[in-house]
């Protein structure tokens, strides 16, 4: 049945490929979603960077200033890659324009990249949308991302497993502090799906890691026994 499954879901893939030839989120070239040559422009996240949030500090290991002033409840935050290069345009087309697609090859770039990052690993959670924006937008980009974290890398997920109960203004603008007060009590987790569990939070785009922290506070006020933030890319 799942060999019969794949075969077919190959099929009906090449089939579409045909009849709509894939075209680079970022160029507009045809013939893949991120074309050799925008591939080669993406700047991969590297050592040293804070060992908790992911800022870039001077050598390995070290805790950034903002993280030594008030370390985060996660066990760290990371990034497959910069927000730089093809990658900005590609994230504002998946979650403006509809092209929910680049979520696949976006996805490869964080599979690439995790056995530099690789942690223990029991639940992957997108970080939520509020419902009213995900019925907008149709989907959760983050969501995407998991859907294709999980499949490559064999992890489960349970999407309830983190909720957005307040809708919040963008982040865009605001300073850290700001960003904090802003997502500050805006998630709720379900304790029955997430006690006890080792969390990899997953999120499209991450700055100083606001989001993250107010996401990974309400999963740890639900019992989750860890959280690792993952994030798409990393903006400097
Ligand atoms: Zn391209
Ligand atoms: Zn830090």
């Amino acid at each position: 049945m799942g060999v019969y499954r794949s075969g077919a879901r190959r099929l009906w893939r090449s089939l579409v490929a045909l009849a709509f030839p894939p075209v680079c989120g970022n160029c507009r070239q045809v013939g893949a979603l991120l074309c050799a040559n925008c591939r080669a422009e993406v700047v991969w996240l590297r050592e040293p960077l804070c060992k908790v949030c992911g800022r870039t500090v001077s050598r390995p290991g070290l805790l950034c200033t903002t993280c030594r002033q008030q370390r985060p409840p996660l066990q760290r935050i990371r990034a497959a890659v910069l927000f730089d290069g093809p990658v900005p345009r590609m994230i504002h087309q998946m979650k403006y324009n509809g092209a929910f697609g680049l979520a696949e090859p976006l996805a490869e770039l964080m599979v690439e990249a995790w056995p530099t990052w690789q942690e223990p690993v029991d639940l992957v959670l997108p970080v939520p949308l509020h419902p009213e924006r995900e019925r907008k937008r149709g989907y959760n980009q983050a969501m995407l991302l998991v859907r294709h974290l999980c499949a490559q890398l064999g992890y489960g997920t349970t999407p309830a497993g983190v909720r957005r109960t307040k809708d919040t203004r963008p982040q865009v603008g605001l300073n850290q502090t700001e960003r904090l007060q802003n997502v500050s009590g805006a998630f709720f987790a379900d304790p029955a799906l997430v006690a006890g569990q080792r969390i990899l939070l997953v999120d499209d785009v991450c700055t100083t890691g606001a989001t993250m922290i107010a996401t990974a506070e309400a999963l740890l006020a639900a019992g989750a026994g860890s959280v690792t933030g993952y994030c798409l890319a990393r903006a400097m």
